[in-house]
C-alpha cells in the first residue's frame, strides 16, 4: 500500500511549459528533494481555469477592498472567481499534506506577488488568488514559496510539517 503523503506544486517548477510565456521553471532542489518521498501533484491554477499556453499576462489589481486578478488586454477580464473556485475543487478533489507554489505569480505566489493599486502604484506584497483561497480554507496547511526552498532550514520545516500534517 501507498504510504507517502501527497503534496501539490505549482506544474511549472516541476519543468511543464505552462507559463503566460510558454516557458517552464524547472526547480532542480524541488524535484531532487521531494520527488521520492511524496506523491507528487503538479498543479497549474492558470491553465486549470481555462487559459492558454502561451497566454496574456494577468495581474493583481486592488478595487476597493477586494483584490481582483485581471487580464491586461483589453476587454480586461476578471478571473479572481474562477479562480477561487478552481482552488476550492481543487481541494475537495485531492487530500493534500503540503503545497509549494511558485512565488511571484499573481495566481500561485504567496507574499511577493506584484500588486497595483487604484492609482496604478505597484508593490511586490501582494499574494496571488489561488495561493490566497488555499490559506483562507486551510490555514494550517503546510505551505512553502518557491524562492525559499534553497534555504535547507525552510525546506526541512516544510518536510517536517507536511509528515506532521
Ligand atoms: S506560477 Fe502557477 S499559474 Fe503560473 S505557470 Fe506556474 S503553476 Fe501555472
Amino acid at each position: 500500500m501507498d504510504q507517502k503523503k501527497s503534496i501539490a506544486i505549482s506544474a511549472c517548477l516541476l519543468g511543464y511549459k505552462v507559463r503566460y510565456d510558454g516557458a517552464q521553471q524547472r526547480n532542480d532542489i524541488i524535484i531532487k528533494q521531494l520527488v521520492d518521498r511524496f506523491n507528487i501533484i503538479a498543479v497549474c491554477p492558470e491553465v486549470e481555469i481555462g487559459l492558454s499556453v502561451p497566454r496574456e499576462k494577468i495581474e493583481l489589481h486592488q478595487r476597493g477592498m477586494e483584490i481582483q486578478l485581471l487580464t491586461t488586454g483589453q476587454p480586461v477580464i476578471g478571473l479572481t472567481e474562477k479562480m477561487i473556485g478552481y482552488a476550492n475543487t481543487f481541494l475537495k478533489n485531492h487530500q493534500i499534506s503540503g503545497v509549494i507554489l511558485k512565488d511571484k505569480s499573481p495566481s500561485c505566489g504567496v507574499e511577493n506577488c506584484k500588486q497595483y493599486d487604484e492609482s496604478g502604484n505597484m508593490q511586490r506584497n501582494g499574494t496571488g488568488i489561488f495561493a490566497a483561497t488555499i490559506m483562507q480554507l486551510k490555514p494550517d496547511l503546510p505551505m512553502l514559496q518557491s524562492n525559499l526552498v534553497t534555504q535547507p532550514s525552510d525546506l526541512n520545516r516544510f518536510i517536517q510539517k507536511v509528515h506532521e500534517y
